[in-house]
């Protein structure tokens, strides 16, 4: 694994990991917008972090638990956040395309995710895969 803090951001920002969503996985800091929520789950996800991904998924339709330790392994490959749009002041819309690796298949997910923030904190929701 090449996830360290001083590569690269998973999520394919450019930034530093350390600089982008590791304020959000190890710092505990809140996302301001649902684009930033959405790329730190995705670092999430890379990273297997299946507590940050619980905690920040609303309550309505959270998994009991979450394993992604699961075989065959996923491997990401990079994520493009396509549109952001806050539909209302607590609302908001993220389109994103992931790309990941499952046996040496090359797979794309492309989704559009839901999310609400309630006491000041974004949440996932759900999504619709396109
Ligand atoms: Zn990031």
């Amino acid at each position: 694994m090449k996830n360290t803090k001083e590569s690269s951001c998973p999520c394919s920002s450019g930034k530093p990991y350390s600089s982008c969503c590791g304020h959000y996985l190890d710092q505990n800091e809140t996302a301001a917008t649902a684009e930033n929520l959405m790329r730190s789950r995705y670092t999430a996800y890379t990273l297997k972090r299946e507590d940050y991904l619980l905690a920040t998924w609303h309550s309505s339709t959270r998994p009991a638990s979450l394993d992604l330790t699961g075989q065959p392994a996923q491997q990401w490959l990079g994520l493009t956040v396509k549109r952001h749009e806050q539909t209302a002041a607590d609302q908001a819309i993220v389109e994103f395309a992931a790309r990941y690796k499952i046996n040496g298949r090359a797979h794309r997910l492309h989704e559009i995710s839901n999310f609400v923030r309630e006491g000041g904190l974004w949440f996932y929701v759900d999504g619709e895969i396109l």
